[in-house]
């Protein structure tokens, strides 16, 4: 048995309260109901309780401890889907608007850490994802000049003889840089996220679960938990990869969404020195793998967060810890032998689109599918929902546009248990190693 120290999030060791107050009596009545408290359903209930609509969240546990305040704290808004792509299918405007959301998205994100003095060691520190193979670092090349078009967007590539200054390591044969991305710490977020909720009048009950939604006509929904019934104008579901498999909830989301583990470690303390010489910038990373990682140094700069694939549901296994202290050292041969303090999984979700989602089915909207990049994009449909809700429709989000406004489609074969998952990471797995036969280190190639 590996040892760490610690079998949870790095970021629920602070002095700052993550816990939700005790729960109070349910009403018979709402404006709107949120179902889940992570970034989404929180965003959208103080979007609505601003706006001055009666709002109540439920969370099945304590809000924010799913994947809000388990990932990896990179402030990317990234895409799964190159522009390029995008472009093929739906046309340069069309790519130009998702891409020009994500930019949208993360300046609200900042906007908002300032308006409310958030204290979360924000810090727009630039991401740089690194090339693999020279085929990697063309088709970076290729993305550029699109990408450079776009406001808000600012990046550069970095050559393979310019790395030293951004990494410490021969793995990477160039690069991009986006100096538009942040870092956070999201358990100090969330945090202070949910005591600006509370203040706002919004009603949340943490360990109460949605059993089921029940329509009762004109629009008017039923919620249904074990606690009582809530009846609600307006519903926002917001569970992502945590909608889980309970019998009469959630049957239509977790057909198209699915929940993928990541695991997360973090090294003992190295210091500032020792990480700064590895990763001068103390910037956020990442990589051009199938089955990519992505690092960081602890806001402290005293240790490296890393993650990536887990080979685990709910604890991190051995091999799991294997697994990333191996991705680590090939980055970084000198931390071969680092401790590792923390170790967690999370879920992250997917669905056949590779986009974030926003749709509306039977008077329910539902927001999910941030493909492991949800701080900025989970916040801000969540507004983007509550919006809907209130019926400012004049400021849409181009996910409910880019497919008529339809769902993600369903997975064939699926009904939430994601058996397929081993054979496409086995198979990811090969390309990566092939690749890393063929290419190995900048050095000992060139
Ligand atoms: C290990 C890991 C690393 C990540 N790293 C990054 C990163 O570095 N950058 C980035 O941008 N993103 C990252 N992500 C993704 C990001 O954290 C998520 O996309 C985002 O937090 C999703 O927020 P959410 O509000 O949609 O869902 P969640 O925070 O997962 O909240 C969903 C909530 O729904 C509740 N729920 C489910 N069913 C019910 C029910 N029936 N009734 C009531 N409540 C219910 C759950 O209890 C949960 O609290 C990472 C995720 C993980 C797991």
């Amino acid at each position: 048995m590996i040892k760490h120290e610690k079998n949870f999030p790095y970021w629920w060791d602070i002095k700052d309260s993550l816990a939700a107050p005790e729960n109070t009596a349910l009403p018979s009545e709402v404006d709107l109901a949120v179902v889940g408290g992570g970034f989404a359903g929180m965003s959208a209930a103080l979007t609505a309780a601003e706006a001055g609509l009666s709002v109540i969240l439920f969370d099945e546990g304590q809000p924010g401890r799913a994947a809000s305040t388990r990932n990896g704290g990179i402030c990317s808004g990234h895409l799964r889907i190159p522009h390029s792509v995008l472009a093929k299918e739906f046309g340069l405007e069309n790519a130009d608007s998702v891409y020009g959301e994500a930019a949208i998205a993360r300046e609200d994100l900042a906007s908002f850490i300032t308006q409310h003095d958030i204290q979360c060691d924000y810090r727009q520190a630039g991401h740089f994802t690194g090339a693999l193979s020279p085929a990697d670092f063309d088709s970076m090349k290729r993305e550029i000049s699109a990408l450079q078009a776009i406001p808000g967007i600012d990046v550069s590539l970095v050559e393979a003889h310019e790395l030293t200054s951004e990494i410490q390591t021969d793995r990477f044969y160039g690069g991009t840089l986006r100096r538009d991305m942040a870092g956070y710490h999201p358990g100090k977020f969330f945090s202070a996220l949910l005591k600006i909720v509370l203040k706002a009048g919004v009603q949340i009950e943490a360990n109460t679960e949605v059993q089921e939604i029940a329509s009762l006509g004109g629009g008017v929904k039923c919620l249904i938990t074990a606690r009582g019934a809530v009846r609600a104008q307006k519903v926002i579901v917001a569970t992502n990869a945590y909608t889980g498999r309970k019998p009469s909830f959630g049957h239509f989301l977790r057909r198209r969404l699915v929940p993928v583990q990541s695991c997360i470690m973090v090294t003992e303390r190295l210091g500032t020195a020792r990480v700064k010489s590895l990763m001068p910038g103390l910037r956020l990373y990442g990589n051009t793998a199938k089955l990519s990682c992505y690092f960081r140094p602890t806001p402290d700069g005293t240790r490296i967060l890393l993650g990536a694939r887990s080979f685990d549901r709910l604890i991190p296994s051995d091999k799991s810890i294997h697994y990333l202290r191996r991705m680590l050292a090939a980055m970084f041969p000198s931390l071969s032998d680092v401790a590792v303090d923390y170790c967690w999984l999370g879920n992250v979700a997917f669905n056949r689109t590779y986009l974030p989602t926003i749709f509306d089915k039977d008077d329910i909207t539902y927001v999910g599918g941030y493909g492991g990049s949800g701080t900025v994009w989970a916040r801000w449909l969540g507004k983007k929902a509550a919006q809907t809700a209130l019926g400012q429709t004049n400021a849409p989000s181009i996910f409910s546009q880019l497919y008529d406004g339809k769902p993600p489609p369903q997975i064939p074969f699926y009904d939430g248990e994601p058996w397929f998952l081993p054979f496409v990471n086995a198979r990811y797995a090969v390309q990566d190693k092939l690749n890393s036969l063929k290419f190995g280190s900048r050095k000992t190639r060139n």
